[in-house]
């Protein structure tokens, strides 16, 4: 049940214990916020994903591109299975440590030359992750096009190592190896999600990895908004509309009918 690249899924109506859920975070969940530490949470959202992660037997993640610990301060007291930095950090059971992927040494050298060139934009922000270096340019969208360029140049010039992902107003250098397809791979070869059929949700050109992957492991890829750069009909207009689909799949009628 491959979608076709370019295809719209519609979201099923019920979930059954067949069914594995990935779920990016910004943009996917939650509204984007003029500042990444500015994200709300809407008063349903917490409970909807508890309700959500009992009736899948644990097998939902958050596959996002923010840190595991900002995404525990975000969604407190809820705690999810989780991949954090683009897939660079799993943290397979909810109360289980978080195992972070071997990062190439080159990246955090590259944190100085990147602060010194975000340094030109007062309303740019410089975020060392660990795994990534964020660029967020939300407040100062003129910088896109000439921060783009600077930072394509510093990944060019250290090889293959570094690779610049171009998010939606922030622009990240990550290790290439960790993205949120290497991380549902993780997942779906660990209880309890093995042997069941993925669906991933996002966004943003980020998230094409994780796309990739559910449909390789015969799963369901479904993209939120209009983003030419994604090449996809989007399943959802925006986050609110994902919100809504995964609180009606918590209701009476679809809980019941997919109970085990
Ligand atoms: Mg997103």
């Amino acid at each position: 049940m491959n979608s076709p690249e370019g295809g719209w899924v519609a979201p099923p109506a019920s979930l059954d214990g067949s069914w594995a859920l990935f779920l990016d975070v910004d943009g996917t969940l939650l509204d984007i916020a003029d500042e990444p530490q500015a994200v709300r949470v809407p008063d349903r959202l917490r409970p909807d994903l508890h309700a959500l992660a009992l009736h899948l037997g644990g097998a939902m993640a958050l596959v996002s591109g923010r840190t595991i610990s900002e995404l525990d301060r975000i969604f407190e007291p809820l705690l999810l299975p989780a991949a954090g930095q683009h897939g660079a950090e799993i943290r397979l059971d909810p109360l289980g440590s978080i195992r972070s992927g071997h990062v190439d040494p080159v990246l955090p050298r590259l944190a100085p030359e990147v602060r010194a060139l975000a340094a030109v934009w007062p309303n740019v922000e410089v975020e060392e992750k660990g795994a990534a270096i964020a660029v967020h340019f939300r407040r100062q969208p003129e910088a896109e096009v000439p921060l783009t360029r600077a930072l394509r140049s510093l990944a060019e010039g250290v090889g293959g190592a570094v690779e610049l992902l171009e998010g939606k107003m922030v622009r990240e250098l990550r290790d290439r190896r960790h993205t949120k397809g290497t991380a549902i791979g993780i997942f779906m070869a660990s209880p309890p999600f093995i042997g069941r059929r993925p669906i991933f949700i996002g966004d943003d050109v980020t998230d094409r990895d994780g796309f990739a992957a559910a449909e390789a492991a015969g799963g369901i890829a479904m993209s939120v908004g209009v983003n030419p750069a994604l090449g996809r009909a989007p399943a959802f207009t925006d986050a609110e509309a994902v919100r809504a689909w995964l609180s009606s799949l918590t209701k009476g009628e679809a809980m019941e009918s997919t109970a085990a």
